[in-house]
């Protein structure tokens, strides 16, 4: 058994999209409302247990919050729930003192039940109180949906879906005819990914095209006044262009991550040295927009899905340096040398091939 999470962008119509605003603004005086209540509990010297306010919050929720009425009441009581969860997070110092929620353009409640109940069916899932909400693709995972929150950031709608599945959803069956062969995995600037076996991966460098876009946007935001309307509007344009850009990189990391752990038995890559390389402003921008350190996490994590095992060489492996056929070590390489030509035994060869080869687990 193992839990999934999958985050699925939503096409909620009008009206459902008003409604899970609502439930979201509920979730959110609900946690409020436990806070101020746990916070003047702990002013009486009492410990007030999430039971406890919960039994509060329903006391007087017809009275204060009677706007309330039409909607789930998942939503509430989840919102004490993790109130509840915060406070004990706190409690054992693994976490700061919860905070009130705010009115803000990032906002989410917790829909399911609890008990594992939440209905999904095909490109469909059902919350309460709202109906079956048309999901933009299905969920990848089969098993026990146990956890469904429902968000809304730069304007969009989504739902993540905590999914209870066994394990053999995943991991590779070997067979008698598995051609699969160790990859080694040399990641950059120019190119996303070149693997040892010669397949290589580009990087969209969505920032980059997008540059144009983001300074109008930027410069739109900056002519309205702070707080309006127009504002808001803008503000959500701006954000929408940068989702955009995160949604191109990101989506070109799982595949190049998903086609790479599917055909390497093993797999060897090199261990980033970020804050070094950040340090040299040239390149600082251009490695932040391809963001490869979270491109080798996502590999890492698949691999250990599928049970490939993933080797970091040493931070200070010379994986460019070093001549893939001989061994000989190059200093005087720079990284304006596209092509490696080793002096030593004649060897030629794309600079991050070479790499990936020396990257290559045994
Ligand atoms: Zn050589």
């Amino acid at each position: 058994m193992s839990l999934r999470t999958q985050k699925i962008a939503l096409n909620p119509n009008h009206k459902q999209s008003t409604l899970m605003a609502q439930h979201a603004g509920y979730a959110r005086v609900a946690f409020n409302f436990g806070l101020s209540s746990f916070n003047a509990g702990l002013d009486a010297d009492e410990w007030r247990t999430y039971q406890d306010i919960k039994r509060e919050f329903n006391a007087v929720k017809r009275e204060r919050f009677d706007w309330c009425d039409g909607l789930s009441q998942n939503a509430s009581k989840n919102a004490i729930h993790n109130l509840g969860d915060a406070v004990s997070r706190w409690k054992s110092k693994q976490n700061r003192f919860p905070v009130y929620k705010k009115r803000s353009d990032r906002i989410s409640y917790q829909a399911d039940n609890g008990v594992g109940t939440a209905e999904v069916y095909k490109k469909r899932i059902k919350l309460p109180k709202i109906g079956w909400v048309r999901m933009r693709e299905e969920l990848r995972f089969t098993g026990e949906v146990s956890k469904v929150v429902v968000s809304k950031h730069n304007g969009r709608w989504s739902v993540s879906i905590l999914v209870r599945c066994d394990e053999s959803n995943y991991t590779h069956q070997p067979t008698l005819f598995d051609d699969r062969e160790p990859v080694g995995v040399d990641v950059g600037i120019n190119t996303l990914a070149t693997c040892s076996d010669g397949v290589v991966y580009d990087n969209p460098r969505p920032l980059k095209r997008y540059q144009r876009k983001l300074r109008r946007a930027n410069k739109a935001l900056s002519r309205k006044s702070k707080g309006s309307r127009n504002w808001q509007k803008a503000k959500d344009r701006l954000g929408a262009v940068h989702y955009r850009i995160a949604c191109i990189r990101e989506d070109a990391h799982h595949k190049a991550s998903t086609a790479i752990v599917k055909r390497a038995s093993a797999i060897g890559i090199e261990t980033l040295n970020i804050s070094g390389l950040l340090k040299n402003r040239r390149i600082a921008k251009a490695l932040s927009d391809s963001a490869l350190s979270r491109f080798l996490t996502m590999l890492k994590y698949k691999a250990e899905r599928r049970g490939v095992p993933i080797t970091e060489a040493d931070m200070f492996f010379a994986s460019s340096k070093t001549c893939s056929n001989c061994g000989e070590k190059k200093t005087d390489l720079t990284l304006s040398d596209r092509t490696y030509h080793c002096t030593q035994c004649g060897f030629e060869s794309d600079r991050d091939l070479n790499a990936a080869i020396n990257l290559s687990p045994a």
